[in-house]
């Protein structure tokens, strides 16, 4: 399942491909002007579109996008929403980069002093040897540093409601 989200959902943007799926941006690109038709002609029939456009959302269907409309502010209840209409990993993981969208790899461990020149990474943490994860295509690196146990604990939480709510469905 692969998406296409509007300019708005930038924070959606970034915990999507968190979680591992395929997620354009229309900030990813420089436009000018037309986003809408561009949003519609790059989704097509490969990617999904994630707008809380009410309008762009209905051309984009009367075109034979599939779309997913958004009502929420919060970020934790916009995945509640996709969550209810498609199949949504909610599993937090480090295959993508939440940057640009590229595939992320491991670092191998004769790379690590590259690591060190890079003077964001704490050296400590270098030698640690925990495990780190890099974006060959923008040159992020990525690690599993106290965030993550927020990052965890807040999907942790979206998946009971998820959970919840169809075993409410089931039971009506
Ligand atoms: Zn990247």
């Amino acid at each position: 399942m692969e998406f296409i989200v509007d300019q708005m959902l930038g924070r959606l943007t970034t915990w999507l491909r968190l979680l591992g799926h395929d997620t354009v941006s229309a900030s990813d690109f420089a436009l000018e002007s037309k986003e809408d038709e561009f949003l519609i002609q790059f989704a097509g029939h490969k990617r999904i579109l994630v707008t809380r456009d009410k309008i762009l959302g209905s051309m984009a269907e009367r075109a034979g996008v599939r779309v997913c409309l958004i009502n929420s502010d919060s970020i934790m209840e916009q995945l509640e929403e996709m969550s209810s209409n498609y199949d949504i990993d909610l599993e937090p993981k480090m295959t993508r980069c939440t940057i640009c969208n590229a595939l992320t790899r491991k670092i191998r461990s004769n790379e690590l002093g590259m690591l060190k020149k890079e003077d964001y990474i704490p050296e400590d943490l270098v030698e640690d040897g925990i495990d780190f994860w890099i974006c060959d295509s923008c040159g992020k690196v990525y690690w599993e540093g106290s965030h993550w146990d927020n990052i965890h604990e807040r999907i942790e939480k979206l998946r009971e409601r998820v959970a919840s709510k169809v075993s409410l469905t089931k039971n009506f």
